[in-house]
């Protein structure tokens, strides 16, 4: 579970988180939709700490992350995170990118790693790819890659941040399909997306952040559908 309060978030005299309150609970899935420049990838990096918070507190699994005595290597390798650019090793074939983390970070052994590789990448349909280098897939197949790379860490929860955003329209489907089945097995999800139909289908909550602070949350069917902030109306009424 994430519970974040009270969160602001400065860049210089840029005030770009203004005092946030967001929680996911555990197993929930919560989307974040919001124009561009809203704060929300910043907020996304600050729960796991790529970004230092200026105020606030942001408990991770009940751990106050932003207490300089916590272990954020031990914090981050208990949160997945998945980015709008796939971000694999070029080098490394797809069980290379699996184990990497898994020897360095989880100290497993090579054959438990390669276990833990293999499940993950049948899960995510792709099991039949474990040679391939990331240049050889398609950006489809590499955010599914990237997705069992993340869970192969067996993280407590998973963030997204725009995971289909850089998919030609077609390839979108089958990254949504696998995060779906993620929601569905009862993983915690935080999810940063544009993806309205997504977020309606399968979000618990949706939250709409505009200006650094979040303007408008709840139920999908009532924030999408009948959405009470006139702010929330207006970015609806473009994306929709
Ligand atoms: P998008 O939908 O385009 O991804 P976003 O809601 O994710 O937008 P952020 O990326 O969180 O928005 O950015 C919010 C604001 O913070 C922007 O004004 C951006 O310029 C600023 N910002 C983000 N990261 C940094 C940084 N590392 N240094 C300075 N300013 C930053
Ligand atoms: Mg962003």
């Amino acid at each position: 579970a994430i519970e974040v309060k009270d969160l602001c978030k400065n860049f210089g005299s840029n005030e770009v988180l203004k005092g946030i309150d967001f929680h996911v609970n555990q197993g929930e899935v919560v989307c974040v939709i919001g124009p561009s420049g809203s704060g929300k990838s910043t907020l996304l990096r600050c729960v796991n700490r790529l970004e230092e918070p200026t105020s606030g507190t942001i408990l991770v699994e009940g751990v106050d992350i932003t207490d300089p005595e916590t272990d954020l290597d031990k914090i981050r390798t208990r949160i997945g995170m998945v980015f709008q650019q796939f971000n694999l090793f070029p080098h490394l074939n797809v069980l290379g990118n699996l184990t990497l983390a898994q020897q360095r970070a989880k100290r497993r052994g090579k054959a438990e790693a390669m276990d833990v590789a293999r499940k993950n990448l049948e899960k995510v349909g792709l099991a039949n790819r474990e040679n391939a280098y990331p240049a050889q897939l398609s950006g489809g197949q590499q955010q599914r890659v990237a997705i069992a790379r993340a869970l192969s860490m067996n993280p407590d929860m998973m963030l997204f941040d725009e995971p289909t955003s850089a998919l030609d329209p077609e390839l979108v489907g089958d990254v949504l399909a696998v995060m779906r089945q993620l929601a569905d097995e009862g993983m915690t999800m935080m999810v940063v997306t544009h993806e309205m139909g997504f977020a309606r289908e399968v979000g618990d909550r949706v939250v709409f952040m505009d200006g650094g602070v979040v303007v408008e949350q709840g139920k999908p069917e009532d924030v999408l559908g009948n959405p009470q902030n006139e702010r929330t109306k207006a970015f609806l009424s473009k994306v929709l």
